[in-house]
């Protein structure tokens, strides 16, 4: 159970060739706008606007960050629940699926901001999610195309008998997480897969563990050729995450940050909003359905395209 997981995601990033992140502070660079009504001009624009969300979209609807005080890993040593530990010792794997419990413990419901991304997402403005997160919130707000770099805690899957070197090599069986808990209920404090016999794991990605290759390809491809990139209650400061909006700069993208503190990507970013998402992305999301509608004019400060606006698609 990892949220941001700086081992797998310099990993990643290496292997996949992301360039590292060198924060160019223009000299005489414009001043971000930083008002939500700059926020929804943004979002009225965008054609093809990808979001990327972080732990801090998920601290309202009660899951706490893993790092912060009270969360899983000021309970459990992490050192304790790295793959290859997992692969290793029978005994993590029991005490994983015990850990797992208290995570699914807590009914979890989407909040605002959810909800906010699965409506940009209807309006056609939104092409997809882009994650950090496990908690399957984005899917349970409505929300259809999500790229979740650290896996899922909503399944698991047979990470293979010995897979080496932090990369699974299962058989490809995969199964909802009740799939486990029922048989730990049942007895099997150590379920393994019942197609080929290798050890299951939650499906994130955990310390130590390659990020999933067909994920970062995905979110690179999406953040590459992004309009506006949207990111959302993320510290930016781990690899892939610090990676991809310098990315989606480099290719044109309009850069917004919503985020309760300061980030390292701040000097690059076109629009910055403190606040927290449940309150900044409700309100930009309807405001730039307003704007379009009474068709108040192209952002002024803000790049925009020459096209014209489209008719937003209804709620399905
Ligand atoms: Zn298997």
């Amino acid at each position: 159970m990892v949220g941001d997981n700086p081992v797998a995601d310099v990993q990643g990033a290496q292997s996949l060739g992301l360039v590292a992140v060198v924060v160019r502070r223009a000299e005489t660079r414009r001043r971000p706008a930083v008002t939500i009504e700059a926020l929804s001009r943004v979002l009225a624009e965008a054609e093809r606007a990808v979001a990327f969300t972080g732990a801090g979209i998920s601290t309202e609807s009660g899951i706490p960050d893993f790092r912060s005080p009270g969360g899983v890993w000021t309970r459990y040593d992490p050192r304790d629940f790295t793959f290859d530990r997992y692969v290793e010792s029978a005994e993590v794997r029991r005490r994983s699926w015990a850990m797992r419990r208290e995570f699914f413990a807590a009914q979890t419901q989407p909040n605002a901001a959810h909800r906010a991304l699965a409506e940009l997402e209807d309006d056609g403005r939104l092409v997809a999610v882009i994650t950090q997160n496990i908690d399957g919130l984005h899917q349970a707000a409505g929300s259809e195309t999500v790229i979740e770099i650290h896996g899922t805690a909503r399944e698991v899957m047979c990470i293979g008998d010995r897979p080496r070197g932090g990369v699974p090599a299962g058989c490809g069986f995969r199964a909802p997480t009740s799939w486990a808990f029922e048989r730990v209920d049942a007895g099997d404090d150590d379920p393994g897969c019942p197609t080929c016999g290798g050890i299951v794991k939650s499906a994130t990605v955990s310390f130590g563990q390659s990020l999933f290759p067909e994920a970062i390809d995905a979110a690179t491809r999406l953040t590459t050729s992004a309009d506006v990139f949207l990111a959302i209650g993320s510290s930016l400061q781990v690899y892939p995450a610090a990676g991809l909006p310098q990315a989606a700069k480099d290719t044109g993208a309009v850069l917004a940050i919503v985020n309760d503190e300061a980030t390292p990507l701040d000097p690059i970013a076109d629009v910055i909003v403190r606040g927290r998402a449940g309150e900044v992305l409700p309100k930009a999301v309807q405001e730039s359905r307003n704007a379009w509608t009474c068709q108040h004019g192209p952002p002024t400060a803000l790049p925009r395209t020459t096209r014209e606006p489209r008719e937003p698609r209804g709620r399905r």
